[in-house]
């Protein structure tokens, strides 16, 4: 098999990786990939999906608790912790299954091992038990992904202090939970524990937890954390993290720069993630990365050796799955010389899922100042739409940003229920370059939370119906 030289090898198999090389399948090419781990990535087996399944049973079980104030009454709700880990690992199992079936249909090879570029033509996989193999091929593609960062005076221990990946594999659900970085694995991570039982803090370094969504979300998501009872500590820049045997005290400096001690039982440390490109070969072959490690690409995910792509984590360009798998299909139909479109990554859409749920697409409200646009916002609780209201999550509200001139919307903003997925029409929108006018001649179905869109364009224009 390895004699066989491919149209396309691609070290990785996360949403970055697989999906390239079914596309590749799909435009006729030969394509391999090479895996060390298991098939999917981090988004498969230690992230977006396990961390969405804790989350799904956090939610069922605030709703089985809460259920009488509907009129579903649920005697002795609790949790059972090994049955959640079971149900997680089947969902893993299941999603991870799928990407090996669908290799095998699109008849796509896979080499199991730790693969390094030999030539920017050959591959060198080294197997588990030290066998080596050469993948030849035409084109190659990183997708090698990336790391949780750790912070110099807290290394990993993945028991007490632990990465996102040790918090998805606990044996038990900590009593004290500190969290360390109020970014998206903070909050979502906070969410699920804080719903399993947990006392949780969150320590973030900046004046709001998830920096990157507009001002007004944070702070609402602020809110409504704080209300459910987990403990934020904004401006808290973490110093020292000390283990004994009763517990993790981790020391920050808050506002006014006094020393403060939190102590937990675990420590999950969330301060970002790293981009996978050590010991892979890029310097055998001459591949370009910047100051961060990250693999510099053009905007059809090109290296600066023209055969060798890289997309996904280990580029910069925001570290989301849905990303990374529009760059592998672009990537590949570039390759295949197809007219392709540089993807527009202020149009790829932010997704969050703590409670209530975050979504974003487009410019903040204070990105689309910056830019120098005359700026108008319109808003809309979703307290005031029906479904909210039979759902009992009234919290949240749209917020649309749009420019004044013409009134083309410039970024949709959504914290409230199932907001990763209302967040859909925000893209649509946007990549249809809709203006006010367009969205509100959209017909929105009652009654639905995504009502709560096109009230919040007739705020812009004339005045929202229900509020
Ligand atoms: P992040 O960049 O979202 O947040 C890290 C936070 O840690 C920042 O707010 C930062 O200010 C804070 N921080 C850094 N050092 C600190 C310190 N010493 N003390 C206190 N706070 C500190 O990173 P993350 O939450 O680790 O997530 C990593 C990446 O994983 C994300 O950028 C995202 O691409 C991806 N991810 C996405 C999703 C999703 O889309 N729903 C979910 C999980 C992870």
């Amino acid at each position: 098999m390895a004699d066989i030289t491919y149209d396309v090898a691609i070290i990785g198999s996360g949403p970055g990786g697989y999906v390239a090389a079914i596309r590749a399948a799909q435009l006729g090419m030969k394509a391999a990939v090479i895996e060390r781990g298991d098939l999917g990535g981090v988004c498969l087996n230690v992230g977006c999906i396990p961390s969405k399944a804790f989350l799904h049973t956090a939610g069922l079980l605030e709703e089985a608790r809460e259920g009488k104030r509907i009129g579903v009454v649920v005697d002795n709700v609790r949790l059972d912790w090994p049955a959640v880990m079971s149900y997680k690992g089947r969902v893993v199992k299941t999603m991870n299954t799928g990407v090996g079936s669908l290799f095998k249909k699109n008849k796509v090879d896979v080499f199991k091992g730790m693969g390094r570029l030999l030539t920017a033509t050959s591959i060198g996989v080294t197997a588990e038990d030290g066998t080596e193999q050469t993948v030849n091929t035409r084109f190659v593609i990183i997708a090698t992904g990336s790391a949780p960062r750790s912070l110099p005076f807290a290394p990993f221990d993945e028991q007490r202090i632990v990465s996102s990946t040790g918090m998805l594999a606990t044996t038990e659900v900590p009593k004290r939970l500190v969290i360390i970085g109020g970014g998206v694995i903070g909050v979502e991570m906070g969410t699920a524990f804080h719903g399993f039982g947990s006392e949780v803090t969150i320590l973030e370094a900046l004046p709001r937890i998830i920096g990157i969504a507009d001002e007004e979300i944070s702070a609402e998501l602020f809110k409504a954390m704080t209300r459910k009872g987990i403990k934020i500590m904004t401006n808290a820049k973490v110093s020292a993290v000390a283990a004994h045997d009763a517990g993790i005290d981790v020391t920050y400096a808050d506002a006014s720069g006094a020393a403060q001690t939190v102590t937990g039982d675990k420590v999950l440390v969330a301060v970002a993630r790293g981009p996978l490109t050590k010991q892979i070969g890029l310097e055998t072959v001459g591949v370009a990365t910047n100051e961060r490690g990250y693999v510099t690409v053009n905007e059809f995910l090109q290296t600066n050796v023209a055969n060798v792509y890289a997309i996904g984590d280990c580029v910069p360009s925001g570290g989301l799955a849905h990303t990374a798998s529009a760059q592998g299909i672009l990537a590949v139909e570039h390759m295949a010389g197809q007219h392709v479109v540089p993807i527009n990554y202020e149009h790829v859409p932010s997704p969050m899922w703590c409670a209530p749920e975050v979504a974003f697409v487009g410019l903040t409200e204070a990105q689309a100042r910056e830019r120098g646009y005359r700026v108008k916002v319109g808003k809309f609780p979703f307290a005031a739409t029906g479904k909210a209201t039979i759902l009992g999550e009234r919290t949240g509200f749209v917020k649309i940003v749009a420019e004044e001139q013409y009134g083309e919307v410039l970024g949709i903003h959504i914290i409230g229920p199932s907001a990763t997925e209302l967040i859909g029409e925000a893209g649509m929108a946007l990549s249809h370059e809709a203006t006010i006018e367009s969205l509100v001649h959209t017909i929105h179905a009652h009654p639905t939370l995504y009502e709560a869109i096109g009230e919040a364009g007739h705020a812009l224009i004339d005045g929202p119906i229900n509020a």
